[in-house]
């Protein structure tokens, strides 16, 4: 059994991660934006490898807003997103805050692409937050 675990909203896929999470963030950028209903998304990320997945999941690649080629992993029978990760930083794996059992661990520590939010977004701004991509 793993330190934390998830799934999709129809159950096809599950999953589960050895160690403890590395960071949180919160994306604004017009991809997530597309992919959470308006919204940021709230991304934990984990080691590569820490990551063990029961079940078929369906991939869509492209380049980010940022020029960096990425991968997002999703259920291929109710598309709810689960995972990204780029070849740039292939040690790091994004998990999507939505899809882990215990959303506790999600309160993100940056806020990134705040450019691209709509005016009304909300976001904490005595935490750190770009406009774009970090450096
Ligand atoms: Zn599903
Ligand atoms: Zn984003």
């Amino acid at each position: 059994m793993g330190k934390h675990s998830g799934r999709c909203l129809c159950g096809a896929v599950t999953f589960s991660l050895s160690d403890d999470p590395v960071g949180t963030r919160a994306c604004w950028c017009r991809d997530c934006q597309y992919i959470c209903s308006g919204n940021a998304s709230l991304s934990v990320f984990f080691r590569q490898s820490a990551l063990r997945v029961t079940g078929a999941v369906a991939e869509f690649s492209a380049i980010s807003d940022a020029g960096n080629l990425i991968r997002r992993r999703f259920c291929p029978i109710c598309g709810t997103p689960l995972f990204a990760d780029a070849p740039a930083e292939p040690d790091y794996l994004i998990v999507r805050l939505g899809a882990l059992d215990n959303r506790e661990i999600g309160a993100p520590a940056t806020t990134i692409w705040t450019a691209s939010a709509p005016s009304w977004a909300w976001f904490d701004h005595e935490k750190p937050h770009t406009p774009g991509q970090p450096r």
